[in-house]
């Protein structure tokens, strides 16, 4: 079993050819609802791929809170450990998109209330999964208090920092592994990436867009190039890399194969509208690494 301990979010989305000026209004040309969060959407990249997933996280008991539930379980994931608050709204972000730009205003709701308690809480049950996964979308402090647990049950954590702002210096060492996008890389650990990459080899991986993504052996430095692709929408192809990576860990490959079949994931993933939609079958992914 793989655990995911991280956020669940609606996304609300609307499509606009003008974004309105203040006191404005204007008519959008389309309203969608997705099911987002990067906790939530690691999760179900990884049930996607054929994996036993556990979510560990927070929702309200509002509708779409019961409509992400319910999602997650429609994926096969476990969700004993989602906990819900009546007195707090499920998580949202409130995007708007237009051709020029895409304006975005997350609230966290529920997604704060999970706190070291919770995690505490559930100890033995985190200290049974073959590896966590984790992102910053929950408070620092639970995240920080979850990697004390794995750490100290030896459960290897792959740890996706973003949003970038909830970092913390200690993840460093607590973390098995860490794979910022350039730009938190270069915001984390400084402006150049090679050092970076040498100061934590086989622990630091950095995705690259559509380019793949690097790390560095402790010998040489290692590019894995990314299969081409038509990518349509790029929200959640962080969180599809990152559950991938996790399933090819466990399943024994090494760092390089495991890039390689997360490339091949988040390349599938991109090819459709909506963080979740686009995320691939263990087949399809094969196909693509053949
Ligand atoms: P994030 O989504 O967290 O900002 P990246 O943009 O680096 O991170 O993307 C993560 C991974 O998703 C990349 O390593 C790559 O495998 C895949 N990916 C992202 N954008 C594209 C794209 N345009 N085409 C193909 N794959 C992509």
């Amino acid at each position: 079993m793989i655990t995911v301990i991280g956020s669940m979010n609606m996304d609300l989305v609307v499509e606009t050819d003008h974004v309105p000026e203040n006191g404005e209004t204007t008519l959008g040309t389309s309203f969608s609802t997705y099911f987002g969060g990067k906790g939530a959407n690691q999760a179900v990249a990884m049930a996607r791929l054929g994996r036993e997933v556990q979510m560990i996280g927070a929702c309200g008991t509002d509708e779409y809170g019961k409509m992400a539930l319910s999602s997650l379980k429609d994926e096969n994931i476990k969700t004993d450990h989602v906990f819900l608050f009546s007195d707090e709204t499920t998580g949202i972000a409130s995007i708007i998109v237009s051709d020029a730009d895409n304006r975005i205003i997350v609230v966290p709701g529920a997604n704060h209330r999970l706190t070291p308690k919770e995690i505490q809480q559930l100890e033995q049950e985190i200290a049974k999964s073959e590896m966590v996964v984790m992102q910053l979308e929950i408070p620092s402090n639970t995240v920080h208090a979850a990697l004390k647990i794995c750490k100290e049950h030896k459960i290897p954590v792959v740890l996706n920092p973003a949003p970038v702002n909830n970092f913390n210096e200690e993840f460093i060492d607590l973390a098995t592994y860490l794979t910022p996008n350039e730009s938190e890389c270069k915001s984390i650990f400084g402006e150049n990436i090679e050092q970076s990459l040498e100061r934590y080899p086989n622990k630091l991986i950095v995705t690259l867009g559509e380019k793949g993504a690097r790390f560095y052996n402790g010998k040489e430095h290692v590019f894995i190039k990314n299969f081409e692709t038509k990518a349509v929408d790029t929200t959640g192809a962080g969180d599809t890399f990152n559950g991938s990576f996790a399933v090819a860990l466990t399943e024994g490959k090494n760092i390089e194969e495991a890039v390689r079949f997360a490339n091949a994931s988040a390349s599938l993933a991109v090819e459709k509208k909506g963080a979740q939609s686009g995320m691939p079958s263990l087949d399809s992914v094969l196909n693509r690494l053949n």
